[in-house]
């Protein structure tokens, strides 16, 4: 129940719950490897060979037997040069040593590496004094000491980072199977937005919203398609919905959504899904700020059910439940096996005082590491909901639970939204 309006609430996780459930990862495709940076794998890849491929050397030195050496110092007679990338053509016979770089191939007979640091040159030309012992296997990497043919190499449901690229060029994974990236529609509602670089009349304002939900799909991975403003007419946003469905995967459209006569985004959805078909929610949620939410999945072309987050129109709420809502939903279509965000423990550096009203309060916040190793948290600034200064100066979302808030040095629990100072 919200104290100050007395509407029946649902909780955050109720919330994230029904729309999870609504939202399915987006079906396969296949990519070229330099494209795959931030994917996510739809399928698993094994290793196709033995990674190394050969025995190499770790370092450079000599490829020696190591039974030649344990009466060290030794003088052994070097018979070759071996650089990485050439196949060894001698057998290292006893009393016998070849001279080898970092990667090269383990010449057959050889079982162990002299570093070239525990060496000098041998008493005459073509030997080399071996200073110490060399155990067998000393810095060599055997074939497979890596991944051994068939092995998993990276798993379905992997985000691909920078070193999975790698791995999978070493092991000439060139495409790979991954899930499609969605396109997220972004639109504003309201007679009141203004775009472009023009003198506002008294009672318009600039659109801020889809440009900040624009730059955060992009933050995030996603392809951000910019459907521009709709004015406040039912007709207007039901043909600016109708359209993005077609185009894209997901919508997010802000404002309209709570219970202003002018408020159209909820009609729109619901005369639009019982035309069409789907679903659609209206919710009031125990958070503050972002309390009013409508989620509809609309039937598109294609058998497709696009999710629709009709976002509320204050520019903190409309971010912070993107931060919440959408982002998980829209980071499942993409195929990530955790799409929530991870709660992260910090300790409070300011008071939080609030008062009890039926729900869990999203505070804009700063994160920074304590000299004690812990995530410590102040307030960035005015927490209204229209007040965006203090979420661009934030990293962090401090949750509140209802009560009387949080004291200085207690444990508070935080969702990170950019990176920890
Ligand atoms: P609404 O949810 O449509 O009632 O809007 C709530 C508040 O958010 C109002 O003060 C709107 O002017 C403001 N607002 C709505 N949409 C935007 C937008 N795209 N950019 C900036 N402010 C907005
Ligand atoms: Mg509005």
């Amino acid at each position: 129940m919200d104290r100050d309006s007395g509407e029946e609430l649902v909780t955050l996780e109720h919330v994230q719950r029904v729309v999870l459930s609504s939202c399915m990862p987006l079906g396969p495709i296949d990519i070229g490897l330099s494209d795959a940076l931030g994917f996510v794998l739809a399928e698993d890849v094994h290793a196709a060979d033995d990674l190394p491929p050969f025995a190499n050397t770790a370092m450079d030195g000599y490829a020696v037997r190591a039974d030649d050496t344990n009466a060290a110092p030794v003088e052994l007679s070097v018979i070759g040069v071996l650089p990485a990338g050439t196949a060894p053509t001698q057998v290292v016979e006893p009393g016998t040593a070849i001279q080898i770089m970092t990667g090269a191939p383990m010449p057959p007979g050889a079982d162990g590496i002299a570093v070239v640091e525990r060496t000098e040159p041998g008493s005459s030309d073509g030997t080399v004094r071996i200073l110490e012992r060399v155990s067998p296997g000393a810095y060599v990497r055997p074939a497979g000491s890596d991944l051994n043919r068939g092995d998993l190499a990276v798993a379905a449901g992997t985000v691909i980072g920078p070193a999975h690229v790698g791995l999978l060029a070493s092991l000439d994974a060139t495409r790979i199977t991954v899930h499609a990236r969605p396109n997220v529609g972004v639109l504003s509602t309201g007679d009141e937005l203004v775009s472009g670089t023009v003198p506002l009349e008294l009672g318009q304002i600039r659109d801020s919203n889809r440009q900040g939900l624009l730059a955060a799909l992009q933050r995030d991975g996603f392809v951000g398609i910019d459907l521009g403003v709709r004015r406040d007419d039912e007709e207007a946003i039901s043909t600016g919905i109708r359209e993005g469905a077609e185009r894209c995967d997901a919508l997010l459209t802000t404002g309209g959504v709570s219970m202003g006569e002018f408020d159209f985004v909820k009609v729109a959805l619901e005369a639009l899904v019982a035309e069409v078909g789907g679903q659609s929610h209206q919710f009031r949620v125990a958070i503050k700020p972002a309390k009013p939410l409508s989620f509809a999945a609309v039937a598109a072309a294609g058998g497709r059910l696009v999710p629709v987050f009709g976002l509320p129109g204050n520019p903190v709420s409309s971010m912070v439940s993107y931060q919440v809502v959408a982002l998980p939903a829209l980071r499942k279509l993409a195929g990530h096996r955790s799409p929530l965000p991870r709660q992260i423990p910090a300790v409070a550096a300011d008071d939080f005082e609030r008062r009890p009203d039926g729900k869990l309060h999203l505070l804009r916040v700063i994160a920074a590491m304590g000299a004690d190793g812990r995530i410590i948290v102040r307030s960035a600034g005015k927490q209204g909901s229209h007040q965006l200064a203090a979420l661009a100066a934030a990293n962090a979302l401090a949750l509140i639970p209802d009560g009387v808030g949080v004291t200085t040095g207690s444990e508070v629990r935080i969702l990170l939204t950019g990176p920890l100072e």
